[in-house]
């Protein structure tokens, strides 16, 4: 129910308040507008609003945390649809969807490290069923190692027990050369402003 240019304008929103670029917005809204379909306008927006305001341990939110505050907030017909889905173990948590995070290099330029988070689907039945036009958590891996121009050293995915990454996890060299700017911005005594909360778990 929930009108397609709400979505995006709550997406957005979102993106602003996690730091994510249009790539990640055109990867993800597909997965909102599926999971919040069923969902009214208002509680679409309420949920998103109820979910940056609150403190996050860490990393970005996803899909599961803003449907669970639209459960909450008592507005969710969708929860009928995706509750009497048989989602395996390790997809649960997302509704059937495995977040992925490739780290690799770019033999082509200069060996820069890349770090490249995406949604995939998971392989059970009901995942393959809803969420039709993603690739597998399991066909990105073999895109990745298929694609001549990058030399992959790490794939990490979500599974039971495992629902999101760190950005130390994600992004190690990023992250390293993050925390070595915020020391020297401490040496100089400036203040520290965004992401500290999201180091500190
Ligand atoms: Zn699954």
């Amino acid at each position: 129910m929930a009108h397609a240019s709400i979505i995006k304008k709550a997406i957005t929103m979102f993106a602003a308040n996690y730091n994510k670029n249009d790539a990640w917005i055109d990867r993800t809204l597909p997965i909102w507008e599926r999971a919040l379909e069923n969902c009214k306008d208002k509680i679409v927006l309420d949920a998103v609003d109820e979910i940056m305001f609150s403190p996050s341990g860490y990393g970005t939110p996803k899909i599961g945390d803003v449907l669970e505050a639209a459960k909450r907030l008592g507005g969710i017909q969708a929860e009928k649809i995706h509750k009497s889905r048989n989602w395996c173990d390790d997809c649960r948590y997302h509704e059937g969807v495995r977040i992925t995070v490739a780290r690799y290099y770019r033999i082509d330029q200069n060996n820069k490290s890349v770090s490249s988070e995406r949604v995939a689907s998971c392989t059970c039945k009901d995942a393959l069923e809803v969420h039709k036009g993603l690739m597998t958590y399991l066909e990105r891996l073999e895109k990745l190692k298929a694609d001549s121009r990058i030399k992959l050293h790490a794939y990490l995915y979500t599974y039971q027990g495992k629902n999101g990454f760190t950005w130390e996890e994600k992004d190690p060299v990023g992250y390293a050369e993050h925390c070595k700017r915020i020391d020297e911005q401490r040496k100089n005594g400036k203040q520290i402003q965004t992401f500290t909360k999201y180091m500190e778990k």
